[in-house]
């Protein structure tokens, strides 16, 4: 028994287009005129919370679930930031830095406990989370399994060493991830120090800070004598105001993996991060395709807690097994249909990733297609500096007011694991201009379905573009 997309959506009060994207991270290219077959629907209906009641093999009845918040329910919650940067920028020393910072970290007498993230309590008793994988690689990871849970992110630049090429990867990973970036200007305390250098270099990376009239923040910090740190977290907690976070902490809890492992003495254990509701001990939960019942709550103070509300990280014991980073954890109300949605998920998404097709130029215009704006991402990477400058040149020349080519990162050289994290995010294909992929990146874009192009002539780069935008707009464009 097959089934539109739009009838889908319909029945299951959500927007056409909202099911053709969640397809389409799934890796499955389809317009909501296209039909889906019947276990395509369900894992539909269980991504988007709704619950499955199968009658009969060939009859899915839908029962909806899980409601929007009403805006009455929701109170602020607490910040997510990461922290990105090139390598020895600083940034496994800010933060370090930062978790000393509020009062709670002094009164727990320092123990700490690496769970993935911790959670700071300013004087102000407001708090902020922190996800302690510095770098863009779990960010980017998170983000290409569809999990957003930054809120803001920290560019950590060394004042001495200015901008390289991490810096820029980070400012890019920001841009397409659309998240507010605050700039730390670290090691302000060395000799070679030079933070204006920093502030212009940025300009040509369309990052204009607020010392240069712009409107992102920036501030100029020591994570080595421990400077600039109050400053940081003002900016974080106005940030942060000016971005009215809210959940509903009173609801059954959906959180997401940070990070997940299996643990000698623990069994599997799963850093969650609460995103709304307040996951209990005793909480029956699906998360991707595990299930559990929560047997303990640990927070990053290695002490066990009863409760974890929205933007608490904290570990949970009691996992079937162990899920991946980025996964979606919901709970829900009995332990049979936990189990019975686990493992209809594990069998459906081994299907899935076994059929997966990588993405094509053409597939991209049709998944998108029913979108308003449609914006086309792209990575280029190329030989020299001057063929990547004429590319995106010529990409920008074909875009038109129904289709915009994105660049979402360029750069010369060959194409690497970096490249491929940073496309996959965005199922954007990778350009490359008389350039290769290294094997490691041939591997995870099989993996992950991205499209690797090679060109050696301009001119065919932009035909097939250019084809494929006119193929897929329809005559009336
Ligand atoms: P990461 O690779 O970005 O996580 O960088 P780390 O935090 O590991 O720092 C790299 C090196 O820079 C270490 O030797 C730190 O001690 C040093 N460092 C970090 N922050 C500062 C700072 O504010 N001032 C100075 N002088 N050194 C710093």
């Amino acid at each position: 028994e097959a089934i539109t997309v739009q009838e889908l959506a319909n029945r299951m009060a959500e927007k056409g287009a909202d099911l053709v994207k969640a397809l389409f991270k799934m890796g499955m290219a389809v317009t909501v005129n296209q039909t889906i077959d019947q276990d395509t629907a369900e894992l539909l209906v269980t991504e988007f919370g709704h619950n499955i009641k199968r009658v009969s093999d060939a009859d899915v009845e839908l029962e909806l679930e899980t409601a929007e918040d009403s805006e009455a329910d929701l109170q602020p919650r607490a910040p997510v930031v990461a922290v990105m940067g090139h390598v020895d920028h600083g940034k496994t020393s800010l933060l370090d830095a930062l978790r000393g910072s509020g009062v709670a970290g002094g009164e727990a007498g320092g123990i700490t406990q690496h769970i993935g993230a911790y959670q700071v309590t300013m004087k102000d008793k407001s708090k902020i989370t922190f996800l302690d994988t510095p770098g863009h690689e779990a960010f980017t990871e998170m983000r290409a399994r569809g999990a957003d849970v930054t809120d803001i992110v920290i560019l950590v630049v060394a004042a001495d060493d200015g901008l390289m090429p991490q810096t820029i990867e980070a400012i890019n990973h920001c841009k397409a991830a659309e998240v507010p970036m605050i700039v730390a200007i670290n090691k302000v305390d060395k000799e070679d120090a030079n933070p204006q250098r920093v502030r212009e270099r940025l300009l040509e990376h369309e990052v204009i800070v607020e010392e240069m009239s712009g409107d992102v923040q920036d501030v100029e910090v020591s994570a080595l004598k421990k400077t600039g740190l109050d400053e940081l977290i003002e900016k974080i907690q106005l940030q942060a105001e000016l971005m009215e976070l809210k959940a509903n902490p009173d609801r059954a809890a959906e959180g997401t993996v940070i990070e997940a492992k299996l643990d000698k003495g623990r069994g599997p254990v799963a850093t969650i991060l609460v995103n709304r509701g307040t996951l209990k001990v005793g909480d029956v939960f699906v998360v991707g395709a595990e299930s559990g019942k929560v047997r303990a709550l640990i927070d990053d103070h290695g002490k066990q807690v009863k409760k974890a509300g929205p933007s608490m990280p904290v570990e949970v014991l009691g996992l079937s097994g162990v899920p991946m980073a980025g996964d979606p954890l919901q709970v829900v109300d009995s332990e049979t249909r936990a189990r019975e949605v686990a493992e209809y998920r594990s069998s459906v998404l081994h299907q899935k990733r076994t059929a997966q097709a990588p993405a094509s130029l053409e597939s991209m215009f049709s998944a998108l297609k029913e979108n308003q704006a449609i914006e086309y991402p792209v990575l280029v990477k190329g030989d020299t500096q001057g063929t990547v400058e004429a590319i995106i040149g010529s990409l920008n020349k074909i875009s038109n007011e129904d289709i915009k080519v994105r660049i979402l990162h360029s750069g010369v050289g060959g194409i690497t694991e970096s490249d491929v994290t940073l496309a996959s995010a965005s199922k954007a294909p990778i350009i490359g201009f008389n350039v290769r992929a290294n094997a490691k990146a041939r591997e995870i874009a099989e993996k992950n379905g991205v499209a690797l192009k090679y060109y050696d002539v301009i001119y065919d780069l932009t035909d097939e573009i250019r084809a494929a935008m006119a193929g897929e707009l329809g005559p009336e464009a």
